[in-house]
């Protein structure tokens, strides 16, 4: 038995739902201190038989991971956020935990486990060839193993797992959105 004797920081990962303009789940990973983040229109499958197209969406800010609430305005992103899924994750394969943007990132193929409340297990995203839409597309797709099944999490497993609220249930009350609050 090797033992692992490194020193590393878990990484954390968020799923926040966002009824903006359209419903969806915005997948985020933290790398080099930041939450590089994916725009996920159906949201995460855990049968692997699905991918699911992801957009390469704008990196946000680490304190960003603790937002639920209405982001106002009127503008695409405006809308309703629920912290759907949250803890840690680990990226396989090689990488420097140190630059993860260069040493995995940028190779397009990610393979990580998670270690949610909801997800769980081995996943991967990979970026597709095509652009859809004029995006950074990529495809998330759930591994086999003992945490795959069928079914849509995202509507089996509605709630904030920080508030218990459906995105139907938060009002202003529960945060508002502005720049600046979150580093
Ligand atoms: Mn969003």
């Amino acid at each position: 038995m090797t033992k692992n004797i490194s020193q590393k920081k878990p990484l954390l990962f968020v799923v926040q739902q966002h009824h903006a303009t359209h419903m969806h789940w915005d997948f985020r990973l933290e790398m080099d201190d930041v939450l590089v983040s994916w725009a996920i229109p159906k949201g995460p499958s855990t049968d692997p038989q699905t991918k699911r197209l992801s957009f390469r969406v704008e990196d946000h800010v680490y304190g960003y991971k603790d937002f639920e609430g209405i982001i106002p305005g009127n503008d695409y992103g405006s809308g309703k956020v629920i912290i759907w899924d949250r803890g840690e994750y680990l990226p396989l394969g090689r990488y420097s935990q140190q630059n993860l943007h260069q040493t995995w990132l940028d190779s397009g193929k990610l393979e990580f486990e998670l270690k949610g409340q909801k997800l769980k297990g081995g996943w991967n995203l990979i970026r597709t060839s095509k652009r859809l839409y004029g995006e950074d597309t990529w495809l998330l797709i759930k591994k086999k193993d003992q945490y795959a099944s069928t079914g849509e999490i995202v509507h089996d497993l509605p709630n904030s797992v920080v508030s218990g609220k459906t995105i139907a249930e938060i009002t202003a009350r529960d945060g508002v959105f502005r720049l600046g609050d979150y580093k």
